[in-house]
């Protein structure tokens, strides 16, 4: 990684500080933010000079490109703090290749990986109390770039705003989700941005997701959006099923997105010598596990959640519960990625970025 110079980031310190009107100990995800933010600006061309300021408002003009036609990307990663007060993140550089390979993707400029790397660093330790150690506690980090020039002809902006904002976040333990296979409506298509952290993304899928809400189902898995026989990914999470004790999740293509925690996942099963295979995998086929019982767990991955465990399914009609079983895949992986993670155990991989 490039060697930064941490003088790079203008500072702009705020004077007094939200953090003791934050109860720690009761969170909800993504409202509270960190007493500074990280901004940069694409003008004439360039990035210009990175700085961070003390969280705010923005004044943005309504004819902003963005408002109109959604040219926007974004990232989610984690901050963790040990108990020597050391802070580090996770696999950082797949976050920074991906945020480039999205934006490309949108017709947005690629962001130089020094900003990201010493703007994130400066930001992080400017802002280390919000991080708080135990396993569990960690900072939500949200880079994200924006079309911020004010035109409304449909066409890629000429300027662009680059910013990291953090939220604190506390792991709960995460109830089980029922989900809903999708029948009819897809998130992404053959060709489109699917594979991209594009915000549209998101917008797309809140309309399917409030009606299989209706119907008693928290997520919904997504299918192939040609013929729905195949199942892809969570909408936010990647997907795994097991069957007997082996682990099928899909291979990434141009509709899903090549999740940080899916790959670590994969490299976690084969060290733990459990077989993973990476193939499609069909209604069909699970729903003819679930039946025989050999269907043993679903979960998702993702950042947020780190593994989420499916309780249910339904699709067209037909309800599957899958019963918990004993030592389940799902809370294996959790736990060593929050080991790894938390500066706990051994990372062999070199998945751990100090910042320092
Ligand atoms: C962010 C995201 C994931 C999870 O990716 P991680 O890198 O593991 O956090 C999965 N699917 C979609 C659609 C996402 O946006």
């Amino acid at each position: 990684m490039a060697e930064i110079q941490s003088n790079e980031v203008l500072v702009v310190k705020s004077e007094t500080s939200k953090i003791n009107a934050v109860d720690f100990s009761n969170l909800t995800f993504g409202r509270v933010f960190t007493d500074h933010m990280f901004v940069c600006d694409f003008e004439d061309g360039k990035w210009q000079s990175p700085k961070i300021m003390p969280y705010q408002a923005l004044t943005i003009e309504p004819s902003a490109r963005v408002f109109h036609y959604g040219q926007a990307v974004f990232e989610g990663m984690k901050a963790y703090k040990d108990d020597d007060g050391n802070i580090f993140l996770f696999r950082p550089d797949e976050n920074y290749r991906r945020i480039n390979k999205s934006a490309v993707r949108l017709a947005i400029p690629e962001f130089p990986e020094s900003y990201f790397f010493d703007g994130m660093k400066t930001l992080l330790k400017l802002d280390s109390d919000w991080i708080k150690p135990g396993v569990g506690n960690s900072l939500y980090i949200r880079p994200f770039i924006i079309a911020t020039e004010p035109a409304i002809s449909a066409s890629p902006a000429a300027t662009y705003r680059f910013m990291i904002i953090c939220s604190p976040a506390k792991a709960y333990y995460n109830e089980p989700v029922r989900v809903l296979f999708a029948e009819k409506y897809s998130r992404s298509a053959d060709g489109g941005v699917g594979f991209a952290k594009a915000a549209g993304n998101y917008a797309a899928q809140f309309y399917p997701t409030n009606l299989a809400q209706e119907k008693g189902y928290q997520q919904i898995i997504w299918t192939d959006a040609s013929t729905h026989d195949y199942l892809e990914e969570a909408g936010t999470m990647n997907i795994f099923f097991r069957i007997g004790d082996k682990l099928i999740t899909a291979p990434n293509n141009d509709r899903i997105l090549d999740g940080v925690t899916r790959k670590s996942v994969i490299q976690l099963a084969e060290d733990l010598g459990i077989d993973c295979e990476v193939r499609r995998v069909s209604v069909k086929e699970i729903k003819e596990a679930a039946k025989n019982g050999s269907l043993k767990e679903i979960f998702g991955t993702g950042t947020a959640a780190v593994v989420s465990p499916v309780s249910a399914f339904e699709h067209t009609g037909d309800v599957f519960e899958l019963p918990e079983v004993e030592n389940s895949y799902a809370s294996l992986f959790k736990k060593t990625l929050m080991n790894i993670q938390h500066n706990l155990s051994e990372d062999k991989h070199g998945w751990r970025y100090g910042v320092r």
